[in-house]
């Protein structure tokens, strides 16, 4: 099938596919971990070049696995992909395959606590040097991006706070000096996602969010062109032992069957809530890229056509007021994670965010008060009824 004609749902069912030959409807899952040879002389010629339906580990590759990278590269715009135990892995792998001591990287300051570890925690150990800026400030990526920048990693939605980054500039600044820019687009959704568009060299999504979208598995893909993937990414790690698992990958391709509208669905409701919270009394704010007053909206609307599925709020009275609410809510679930069908409510000062150091959680805004909102699949108007009734106990 000719992909690139395609449109995202029909991409997003039949991007891909691969059929074995049974002819199977549904995608089969391989769980395999090797592959046999014909003669002697086909494993030879395998190990030195391997074609395109040809595996040889699993670690590697796999039919089911290389199913589910060709269809996130089709969504993502990139051409090609590699898939992951987890984000983290992706993420992970990505910046170490990378870099090297001696190189500089720029990051914008307000990522997620894994992400930041391996920066300052592990690429740091390494000899690269990481300066961190508001992601936010144009300015400030223009003064920390150096002729020696070697690469730019960025959430271009950040968790919890939802602050957006414009991520043409950041693009065009970082191409300047010839430096990569990595995006971790676990808020932005595959299905808004903009960073091909605006030219990030890659992208990194932990599958576990909106990709499974059910609570079930852990992944990640690194997407970008076809050189760097299967050259340093692949190389990296197929070799350190990354590898999504096959089942993984099969949940995955058929939660991508729903992907889209399962998106648009909890991002119509993440706006409505918004919307009908914004102004209320117990709230000292709302936070949502899709409603007028946020300070990024427009470059929000110019990136993305949604404001995605993930709002925050202030409540007023602080985290003795914020916890009474939570503990009153009857349908929106408390956890730490978000992009699931089941609605979740988080408290990131105490739970996602709780070893940031103080002045960390101020400059980034993470508040005794606020909660991040991640909206399911349930009926808004029960949502917006549970939330109402709980906000009453604030
Ligand atoms: C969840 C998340 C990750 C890590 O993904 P895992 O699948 O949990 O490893 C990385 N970056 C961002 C922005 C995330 O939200």
């Amino acid at each position: 099938m000719t992909e690139k004609k395609l449109g995202k749902r029909t991409t997003l069912v039949h991007g891909g596919t691969r059929r074995s030959q049974y002819g199977e409807v549904s995608e089969a899952v391989f769980l395999t971990q090797g592959f046999v040879y014909d003669s002697a002389e086909a494993a030879e010629q395998r190990f030195i070049k391997a074609g395109d339906d040809e595996f040889i580990y699993a670690r590697y590759g796999n039919p089911t696995v290389r199913m589910f990278e060709d269809r996130m590269a089709a969504i993502t715009g990139y051409e090609d992909a590699f898939a992951c135990a987890s984000g983290m892995a992706a993420v992970n792998g990505a910046l170490m395959a990378l870099s090297k001591a001696g190189d500089h990287v720029v990051a914008s300051r307000a990522l997620f606590g894994s992400c930041l570890f391996v920066l300052e925690s592990v690429l740091a150990r390494f000899g690269v040097e990481i300066t961190l800026v508001d992601g936010t400030d144009n300015a400030a990526w223009e003064t920390a991006i150096r002729p020696d920048t070697a690469l730019v990693f960025l959430e271009a939605i950040s968790n919890p706070t939802l602050e957006v980054i414009d991520l043409r500039h950041v693009v065009e600044v970082a191409h300047r000096v010839g430096a990569k820019v990595i995006v971790d687009d676990a808020m932005a959704t595959p299905i808004y996602s903009y960073a091909a568009g605006c030219g990030a060299d890659l992208c990194v999504i932990s599958t576990t969010k909106h990709v499974d979208g059910q609570g079930r598995m852990l992944g990640g893909v690194v997407c970008g062109d076809r050189e760097t993937i299967r050259g340093p990414v692949e190389t990296y790690l197929k070799h350190t032992g990354a590898a999504l698992n096959p089942f993984s990958a099969w949940v995955h391709l058929k939660s991508l069957d729903t992907l889209d509208l399962r998106v648009r669905a909890q991002a119509a409701g993440a706006l409505k809530i918004a919307e009908t919270l914004e102004g209320h009394p117990k709230l000292t704010g709302v936070r949502y890229p899709g409603l007028a007053s946020h300070r990024q909206h427009a470059i929000a609307m110019r990136q993305a056509e949604s404001g995605g599925t993930v709002l925050a709020f202030e409540v007023a009275g602080g985290r003795d007021a914020c916890f009474r609410v939570l503990n009153a809510l009857e349908i929106f679930t408390i956890s730490n994670n978000f992009a699931d069908s089941k609605s979740i409510v988080t408290h990131p000062a105490t739970t996602t965010h709780q070893r940031l150091p103080q002045e960390q959680k101020e400059i980034l805004g993470i508040t005794p008060g606020l909660v991040r909102l991640s909206v399911g699949l349930e009926d808004t108007d029960d949502l917006l009824a549970d939330l109402m009734s709980a906000l009453e106990k604030a």
